[in-house]
């Protein structure tokens, strides 16, 4: 390691990563930190990504895809189910992110990328208003190291922003706080992801099964964190120990998901990426896919910055320019639908979906759901009329 380089990334998740594997194409001298001991482990997520999103960075590969996934089933409150196959985007993989998240550091690393695990960046280094390094300890010793840009990938718990100046807080109807089993002998369909919805199960989110082969699935889910009077641990055993009483639990993890739109993502020196900008998606809490495209525009950006001399904030805003009216397009609208659907009561939700039994559904995705409603409930096409 060396004390200085032109791009330092905190946090080796896919938005880190992707970052630092950018950088490093562009001949940039390329720091990737990352506090635990195994990159992707323990692993914070469902695992379902789309096909389409995920093959603009990363040729697929069998070594970290559990699952191919052919559709979903949305399970009703009142025992309806709608069934979309195999018609668009959202269709994709089930990942095993141990591996998955381990390859996209490596790929970083062939790139020319210095990889450091188990060091933690606890603060930034900061000199006439410009974020100039980062502050980082690893296995005792505490030391600083300079750069032109240091990028925050250090997903939804991220200190970076904070340390910056950037307000990354969350208020709790915006972040969806998840539970998640890992579970073995369960009995399901091996090629289709579920979701259950209903303010039982899950107050204000809802409940997901992605298979992973071998009758393993991520059984989990998010409430709202306005809505949270029960923990979702509570949630989650009590729906496990109806839907699959015979399954094992042999992985439990907690996490929170932010579901917001994020307000502000550079300050001189310093761009976020990722969650730790909270961009994933408010309506469905996939966060991957954006993920790896911000990290990948961020130093895009940041390469421009190191080559000109220049990493104010004024230059830096292209990345601003860049993820606003593309991932920030997708999120407002995503948001905008998460504000509805939280006001839906139970018997809203039975009534929606009476409304669209039998649809042959051409478009596998969130909007392609909403746009099916409002064709059927033409009284929600003013609420929704924004979002199609
Ligand atoms: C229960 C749950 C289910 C989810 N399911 C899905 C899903 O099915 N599909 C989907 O697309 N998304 C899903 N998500 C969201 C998805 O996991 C995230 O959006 C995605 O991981 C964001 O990637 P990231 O690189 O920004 O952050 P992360 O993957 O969180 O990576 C951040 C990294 O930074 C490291 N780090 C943190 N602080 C420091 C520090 N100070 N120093 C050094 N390193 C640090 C962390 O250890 C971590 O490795 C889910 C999330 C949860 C909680």
């Amino acid at each position: 390691m060396r004390d200085r380089y032109d791009v330092i990334v905190v946090g080796a998740g896919p938005a880190g990563s992707m970052a630092a594997k950018t950088a490093a194409e562009h001949d940039l001298e390329t720091l990737l930190l990352e506090k635990r001991v195994e990159i992707g482990d323990p692993v914070r997520c469902a695992e379902g990504v789309g096909k389409e999103g995920l093959k603009q960075f990363i040729k697929p590969d069998k070594r970290w895809i559990a699952a191919d996934v052919q559709g979903a089933r949305i399970c009703f409150p009142g025992g309806i189910k709608i069934e979309m196959s195999e018609v668009g985007p959202e269709v994709g993989y089930v990942l095993e992110r141990k591996i998955f998240d381990r390859e996209l550091a490596k790929q970083a690393a062939k790139a020319g990328a210095e990889v450091m695990v188990k060091t933690r960046a606890v603060d930034l280094i900061k000199e006439d208003g410009f974020v100039r390094g980062v502050k980082a300890e690893h296995l005792g010793d505490s030391f600083d190291i300079h750069a032109d840009v240091v990028i925050g990938a250090d997903g939804v718990e991220s200190k970076v922003g904070r340390w910056a100046g950037i307000n990354t807080t969350l208020k709790p109807k915006d972040i969806e706080t998840c539970a998640q089993f890992l579970m073995t002998d369960v009995d399901i369909d091996p090629c289709y992801c579920e979701f259950y919805i209903g303010n039982q199960i899950a107050p204000g989110g809802y409940a997901w099964v992605f298979p992973k082969g071998n009758n393993e699935a991520n059984v989990g889910l998010g409430i709202s964190g306005s809505r949270s009077e029960v923990r979702p641990i509570e949630h989650l055993k009590r729906f496990v120990e109806k839907k699959y009483p015979e399954g094992q639990i042999i992985e439990m993890i907690m996490g929170g998901v932010p579901v917001t739109v994020p307000t502000k993502t550079t300050t001189n020196g310093l761009m976020l990426v990722g969650d730790a900008a909270r961009m994933s998606d408010p309506l469905t809490g996939g966060g991957i896919i954006h993920a790896m495209k911000s990290g990948t525009m961020a130093s895009e950006i940041a390469s421009k910055a190191v080559q000109s001399g220049d990493s104010s904030v004024e230059c830096l805003n292209e990345y601003e320019r860049r993820w606003r009216p593309t991932i920030g397009a997708t999120l407002q609208k995503s948001y905008k639908a998460k504000e509805w659907l939280l006001k839906l009561n139970d018997a809203e939700w039975n009534s929606i979906a009476s409304s669209i039994v039998g649809i042959n559904f051409k478009e596998l995705t969130a909007f392609g759901l909403l746009k099916e409603l409002t064709l059927r409930n033409p009284k929600l096409l003013w609420d929704l009329r924004s979002l199609l």
